[in-house]
């Protein structure tokens, strides 16, 4: 039961993932979250740590695809200096997103790794997949109201999680 909310990886933010951690892992492909994960979820673009990061893996030619619960309009102005592809409205912690993009993008689960900020959707959705996943810190330190509410079950499971699996710590 527990294991659902298990990341594969836990590293402290996006832009610390090097292109050598990927392609080590071989991994060619980087679904991830969009607020929080890749710019601040009250923020409308990214930032020049987006762009350098972006630049980086893109030379290895690992793919970048956003994965998003938020809407078509949110995700377009967000990433719109990045030209990168997204799947809007993903209702994760279900799987139906990264499905989706899986499908569209050609991609094989086992070179691809799920992003995010939240146990309970990011990870869930990518352990329902079969997905590795890499668990990263909040960009900023406030929510929206809907992931509030997710953070307070998400304190009770992180606790347990950490309690059961000793050797999760952050890279
Ligand atoms: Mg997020």
């Amino acid at each position: 039961m527990l294991s659902r909310f298990k990341p594969t990886w836990m590293i402290e933010n996006i832009f610390s993932i090097s292109p050598q951690f990927l392609l080590d892992n071989n991994i060619n492909c980087v679904l991830t979250d969009l607020d929080n994960t890749l710019v601040p979820w009250n923020s409308k673009q990214g930032s020049a740590e987006l762009r350098d990061w972006l630049l980086d893996i893109k030379k290895y030619g690992i793919k970048v695809i956003v994965v998003s619960n938020n809407s078509h309009r949110r995700i377009k102005e967000a990433v719109k200096d990045y030209e990168l592809p997204f799947v809007p409205r993903a209702m994760k912690p279900l799987t139906i997103g990264i499905r989706h993009a899986i499908k569209e993008f050609h991609l094989t689960k086992k070179n691809t790794v799920m992003v995010g900020d939240q146990l309970l959707t990011d990870v869930v959705s990518a352990n329902s997949c079969r997905v590795r996943s890499i668990l990263v810190k909040p960009l900023v330190r406030n929510d929206a109201w809907n992931t509030t509410i997710n953070r307070y079950f998400e304190r009770i499971i992180w606790n347990k999680l950490i309690k059961k699996y000793p050797n999760l710590h952050w890279k």
